[in-house]
């Protein structure tokens, strides 16, 4: 075989072997039109090069916002630089399809570009080259990763039985709430309460029952708090609400009409119906109270008021 054959095949391979790689290939002119278009471009475009020969980019393409695209390929033209774009910053350059059967759930092909700056023999950049890859199994691996890490952090801030704040999440919401109102001075009340005689809830029905009932109050606090209120199951049946921009005679109305709503409710397992009652105490913070533990103690001490007084009330701890 002459020298000249074999050089012929060679770049006969070459072409064959960038129309059949698994990245996307394409050249374009300065003005940029398509100059080259590989086999990866064709699956996934659906457009055969010959249709996209000598076409605008933007006129084929309106998903590549042109004025972005211009100022990144118009500084690779003019330094002679390569440059990139990650699907982190955009998610894909062409919208093709995924067609991925273990990434099923990208709706699209997630993709990082490489520019390249080619040269003419006068040493001018002529054209450009993208090189597009599938990124599309990385990313949505990526994602996966995020939510399950989202849902584990959730998870360990919620407490099991009532979803619910657990009470070293609630406790670190009530730290920055006390630090928040020592700038702010915007009146804010703990509201702490117990379920009365739990024990017996337990000792006549049995836990399965007594866990229902600490469900039916947790929903109750959950449909009588407003989006900016923090609830947390504080202990076994102790539950501490945190109402922000609340002064005292609003947080009086708020655990009343709490109250109220559970002595009026019935509880239903199977055959069972039970009613129960609580006892809350509420301590709205004063520069009196110097750090939020000593906050925690005044909503509790207005408890054990309330537990004292009878139960099935509501005690404020003395504005000081
Ligand atoms: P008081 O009116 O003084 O609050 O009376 P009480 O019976 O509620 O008193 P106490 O706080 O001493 O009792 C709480 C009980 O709650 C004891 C414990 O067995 C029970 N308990 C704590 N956590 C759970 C739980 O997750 N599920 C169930 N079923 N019971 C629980
Ligand atoms: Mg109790
Ligand atoms: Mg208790």
């Amino acid at each position: 075989m002459s020298l000249e054959t074999s050089q012929l095949n060679e770049l006969h391979w070459l072409m064959e072997m960038l129309h059949n790689i698994d990245v996307g290939l394409v050249v374009l002119d300065r003005d940029y039109n398509i100059q080259i278009w590989n086999g990866f471009m064709e699956n996934h475009s659906g457009l055969l090069p010959r249709e996209v020969k000598d076409k605008n980019l933007f006129g084929l393409f309106d998903e590549i916002p042109e004025t972005w695209f211009k100022r990144k390929a118009e500084s690779v033209f003019l330094l002679k630089n390569k440059a990139f774009t990650i699907w982190e910053q955009r998610p894909y350059l062409f919208k093709f399809q995924n067609y991925r059967p273990i990434t099923g759930t990208a709706d699209f092909m997630y993709q990082n570009t490489t520019f390249i700056p080619l040269l003419a023999a006068t040493g001018e950049v002529s054209h450009l080259c993208l090189i597009i890859y599938d990124v599309t199994d990385n990313a949505t691996h990526k994602k996966d990763l995020q939510n399950a890490n989202e849902e584990l952090a959730l998870l360990s801030q919620t407490d099991g039985l009532t979803k619910l704040f657990n009470r070293t999440h609630w406790e670190t919401c009530l730290q920055s709430e006390y630090k928040r109102w020592k700038r702010s001075q915007n009146p804010s009340c703990l509201v702490m309460l117990d379920i009365d005689h739990f024990k017996n809830v337990n000792d006549n029905y049995g836990h399965m029952v007594g866990d229902e009932v600490i469900r039916h109050i947790s929903g109750l606090i959950r449909e009588h708090v407003r989006e900016t209120d923090t609830s947390g199951r504080y202990g076994g049946e102790e539950f501490a609400i945190l109402l922000a921009d609340t002064p005292l005679d609003n947080a009086n109305v708020f655990a009343e009409r709490l109250r109220k709503t559970v002595e009026e409710a019935t509880v239903k397992y199977n055959d069972i119906e039970l009613k129960y009652t609580i006892s809350v105490g509420i301590a709205e913070v004063s520069p009196a109270i110097q750090t939020y533990e000593a906050w925690i103690e005044c909503a509790d001490a207005a408890l054990y008021q309330s537990k004292e007084g009878g139960r099935n009330k509501v005690t404020l701890y003395p504005k000081q």
